[in-house]
């Protein structure tokens, strides 16, 4: 990645570690965000995120819990669910009238956050008919999309013998988000958990009537409903 990163992309992340995705929550932490999940997340090193969490703290946007983990203030929370529903509208703006990839359209979207205010947010939304998700299959709705969270869960906790949707995609990895395009699991792909082998971190899963491996750690990106 290599470029610097902004508030935003601090608050996108702990808002992301705050809102787990399953019942369980295998991926993410309940309450207070660890420092060390936003920096490795961020790849960034863990002082770079300490700093940047203590201008955070400084700025109202989070306060301290256990362990010093970041927990979002009311401010922080607003902010943070703006920012992720305008980066998601910019996503659709990049895809749909510009004709980039999904996978490229996340990465200009970071880019290009500070350049819309909100009304033009707001236009560029009406324009695209009020889309429901990001291409990566985020929900533009904040409160949808934490509603959504508990009925979803990381591919790589499916049981055996599961039928299961692909409803997001995570974003965070950009190789690991062109990956997901360039081998067959956009949002909508149907399959079946075959076989699980723990000790080589691989899963066995069909998709039609192809059989594919892929690994724990991509699995673990996919968010999916189990039929
Ligand atoms: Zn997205």
């Amino acid at each position: 990645m290599g470029r610097a990163h902004h508030i935003e992309d601090y608050l996108e992340v702990i808002y992301f570690l705050a809102n787990p995705i399953g019942e369980y929550g295998p991926v993410v932490t309940d309450g207070p965000v660890p420092a060390a999940r936003v920096a490795e997340m961020l790849q960034v090193t863990p002082p770079t995120a300490g700093e940047m969490l203590k201008r955070l703290e400084k700025e109202g946007l989070i306060k301290r819990g256990a362990r010093r983990g970041a927990l979002l203030t009311d401010e922080g929370q607003e902010l943070a669910e703006k920012v992720v529903r305008q980066h998601r509208i910019i996503e659709r703006f990049l895809t749909d009238f510009l004709g980039y990839s999904p996978a490229e359209s996340h990465v200009y979207a970071d880019e290009m956050g500070d350049a819309f205010n909100d009304d033009m947010i707001e236009r560029l939304s009406e324009q695209l008919g009020g889309p429901d998700r990001c291409p990566h299959g985020w929900p533009v709705d904040p409160a949808f999309e934490r509603e959504e969270n508990p009925s979803l869960q990381p591919l790589s906790t499916v049981p055996v013998g599961s039928r299961a949707t692909v409803v997001r995609l995570a974003e965070h990895e950009g190789d690991l988000l062109h990956w997901f395009y360039d081998n067959g699991y956009p949002p909508t792909t149907e399959l079946t958990v075959d076989r699980v082998d723990d000790a080589a971190e691989m899963l066995s899963v069909t998709v039609g009537d192809e059989s594919r491996s892929i690994s724990t750690h991509a699995a673990s990106g996919l968010f999916v409903r189990v039929d």
